[in-house]
Order: C-alpha cells, then structure tokens, then sequence
C-alpha cells in the first residue's frame, strides 16, 4: 500500500507522489479518479479494485510554480555527476563554490557545481581567473519540468511517461 501513486492535478498537471493508501482513500471519498492502473487489485472488507498507478484530483489546487531544491543531491544531477571544470564523471563528486564563501560567494545555483576532487583541490580558495580554470558550461537553475522533476520515479514507473511528458 506504498507503492508510488502519481497525483495530476484537475487540469492534469503533474502535482506530487502519494501512497496507494492515500490514493485510494482520495478515490473513495470523490476527491479524484484513477487514470492508469495495471497494477493488480487491492482487497478491501467488501470487495477489490484497481490498484491505481496514476489518479487526478477532482478540484483544482493552486500553487506557485515548482522549482527544483538546491541540494547537493540535485546539483549532482543537474551536472549528470561530472566534473564542471574537467567534465570527468566523479565516482566521490564533491560541490565547488565558483566564488569561495569567504569571498562572497551565495549559496545558489548559480555559484555551485560538480568538482572531481582533484579540480576542486587545484582550485582551492580561488575564484575562476586566480587559478585558471574556466568552467565547461555556465551553471543554472535547473527548469523544473515534470521530467525532470519525476525523473528519479520513471525507472520504476514507466506508465507515468505520457503524464508528464510536455509539463
Ligand atoms: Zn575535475
């Protein structure tokens, strides 16, 4: 009962990721419908349905757009886990400040990427020009599109792909 449940919103917007328990319970009470299922059936008390893969809500709900947090996790990715300065894959990738801390560097997307170990120890303390280095691509904010948003959920979920493809 676990099992990832992609939520679309009303207009069938990609919204977030809830259990089958709580899907099912959204199902039962009207406040969504189920779009793909294909997983096999839930036995309740009374009898057994669909076990839901997919729902959307019944109601609209409003909310900003959706960005992509600022981890450590999530620069890796942006990156594909390769080094920015050498763009070799980093088996222990590290995160480099392009503008050191001390120098007034923020912390965002703009200012952090992948460094292999070695590239961020040649660099050290320095911005860009005081260590010649230059970067392979300037660093942004990654576009938070429902790929790439529920990228980390396709491999176990492929039936998901033509609900987020286009948001
Ligand atoms: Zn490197």
């Amino acid at each position: 009962m676990n099992e990832p449940v992609l939520v679309l919103n009303a207009n069938f917007e990609p919204l977030n990721v809830c259990t089958t328990r709580r899907a099912l319970g959204l199902v039962f009470t009207g406040k969504a419908e189920m779009l793909a299922n294909g997983r096999g059936y839930v036995r309740t008390v009374r009898t057994r349905v669909p076990r839901p893969s997919v729902i959307r809500l019944e109601y609209m709900i409003h909310r900003p757009r959706p960005r992509v947090r600022l981890t450590k996790r999530e620069i890796f990715r942006r990156d594909s886990h390769a080094c920015q300065y050498c763009g070799r894959k980093a088996t222990r990738p590290t995160i480099d400040h392009i503008i050191p801390r001390h120098r007034g560097g923020e912390h965002s997307w703009a200012n952090l990427v992948t460094a292999c170990s070695a590239c961020n120890l040649r660099k050290g303390g320095r911005v860009l020009h005081e260590a010649r280095m230059t970067l392979l691509h300037p660093p942004q904010e990654p576009r938070a599109n429902a790929l790439y948003l529920f990228a980390p959920h396709l491999g176990q979920n492929e039936d998901w792909f033509p609900f987020l493809k286009g948001w």
